[in-house]
């Protein structure tokens, strides 16, 4: 291997042709999803989501196909470069070689364009004419306005009021793609109004912007509901990722030692983990290291329960068995928007569980430090979600300096930060604040979970 190589791309025609799906592989199956009224067994609601993504969502197929159409969109911007980070394995000083997966080459900046694409896809398959979501830091909304506009849906997203006044240009891009844009709590919602009445600068949460985004498909015919993280189908297709630097590192001739991704609701780490855990599952790699990411101002697996709780603040959503910090928690005004939901991906919460997954948690002055320091040596400014990764990838590459160790570290690099000014923006200005979960939290978080008849 040529060592002084700095970027490894895959040929358009070796990109992954069908997604990774765990649920194949998982020595114990994910616990059920279940109804919030019954509390019974469920799929996704129908009403809110088409047929084929809750097909996915619950199949047990190793590959599914992607269809040709969305190969040919992801082809605008894949296959997406592996870094060799030099510069920076040079300012630590470190005998790790440190690589990391660059997402933010897509036209919205972030790897959240490789579900949204898929599901605008079976959505237009289906006769559905508009799409609702909700969007935190932007990331979302702006990836499903680019897919809506590639396959010719309407749009109308819920962003949370913080990041829409902290971000506002992420709303331009979703109104350059075509899409209507609202701060939320809204009133375009009954559930928007009730907070809204209360306070019409309310701050908002993850949570209950996906409540309006839920209202509002499920009283609307021709609408459904699209979720940008969380779900199992969203991890697969986000597999992408994983597969496609698990065929570049063969070719390499290389293996990870460890593998680092920051997790909001899990996506783009289950996207790079899923492919490497199933070694691992299979026995073949006992060693690899995968260690998910989150702030220490909304620490869902490392602080929360391991639980049945509700999805979003209403209570409308499925119950999922995930970590959580309870549906009701209202997250600290961290820069991270898209780390800030209360719960997790049940499949990253049950790999965790099983042992096959690592969690940390980082404040975030550390993590901009470190996104600082990565942005001095490789040049490239991060998101605020991806200098929780970079921070812990730095920390892991500094530890093998002390051992003596050349480990191999792969990052998943999962955005841009160039429309995360006013962050580093904080940043420079000496600013920035930490946050911490306060303890407390969690006996409240606890008596506000749904009661589930014999468990
Ligand atoms: C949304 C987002 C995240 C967090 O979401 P996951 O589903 O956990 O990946 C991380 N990084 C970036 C750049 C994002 O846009």
């Amino acid at each position: 291997m040529d060592e002084s190589k700095t970027k490894y791309i895959l040929d358009e025609k070796d990109m992954p042709t069908a997604w990774y799906n765990i649920q194949a592989d998982l020595p114990e199956p994910l616990p059920p999803l279940l109804h919030p009224v019954t509390k019974e067994p469920t799929i996704l609601p129908p009403p809110l989501f088409v047929e084929e993504l809750n097909k996915q969502e619950f199949s047990k197929e190793r590959w599914i196909d992607i269809p040709e159409e969305v190969q040919s969109i992801y082809r605008q911007w894949r296959p997406t470069t592996l870094f060799r980070a030099h510069r920076l394995e040079k300012a630590l000083d470190t005998p790790a070689k440190i690589y990391y997966k660059f997402e933010d080459s897509s036209p919205a900046g972030s790897h959240k364009p490789n579900t949204a694409v898929a599901q605008a896809y079976y959505n237009k398959k289906a006769g559905v004419k508009r799409i609702a979501t909700e969007t935190g830091a932007g990331q979302w909304g702006s990836a499903l306005a680019m897919a809506c506009m590639y396959f010719g849906l309407e749009l109308k997203v819920y962003m949370v009021r913080i990041s829409y006044q902290q971000k506002p240009y992420r709303r331009n891009l979703m109104e350059i793609w075509g899409a209507k844009c609202v701060a939320s709590p809204s009133p375009d919602t009954k559930i928007g109004q009730k907070f809204y009445a209360e306070n019409p600068n309310h701050p908002g949460s993850l949570g209950m912007a996906i409540s309006e985004a839920v209202e509002d498909a499920a009283t609307h015919d021709d609408t459904r509901y699209a979720l940008g993280s969380v779900l199992n189908h969203v991890l697969m297709h986000q597999t992408v990722i994983g597969l496609e630097t698990k065929k570049l590192m063969e070719k390499m001739g290389i293996y990870p030692d460890i593998i680092v991704g920051c997790v909001g609701g899990g996506s783009n780490a289950g996207g790079m983990f899923l492919p490497f855990v199933k070694d691992k599952i299979q026995g073949k790699k006992k060693n690899l290291r995968l260690i998910c990411v989150e702030p220490t101002g909304s620490p869902s697996i490392t602080k929360g329960l391991l639980a049945y709780d509700y999805g979003d603040v209403a209570g409308m959503a499925p119950i999922a068995f995930m970590h959580t910090l309870g549906h009701n928690f209202i997250p600290a005004p961290l820069h991270a928007g898209g780390l800030r939901y209360h719960g997790m991906s049940p499949i990253i919460s049950h790999l965790v569980k099983l042992g096959y997954l690592e969690a940390k948690a980082v404040p975030q002055l550390a993590t901009f430090e470190s996104g600082f320091q990565f942005a001095r040596t490789e040049g490239y400014i991060s998101a605020p979600e991806t200098n929780h990764a970079i921070r812990v990838a730095i920390d892991e590459a500094l530890k093998c300096k002390q051992e003596g160790k050349s480990k191999t570290i792969l990052l998943a690099h999962s955005g841009h930060g160039h429309f995360d000014m006013s962050a580093y923006d904080a940043y420079l200005a000496g600013k920035l604040e930490d946050f911490e979960y306060p303890e407390a939290k969690i006996k409240e978080a606890l008596s506000q979970l749904p009661q589930i008849p014999g468990k």
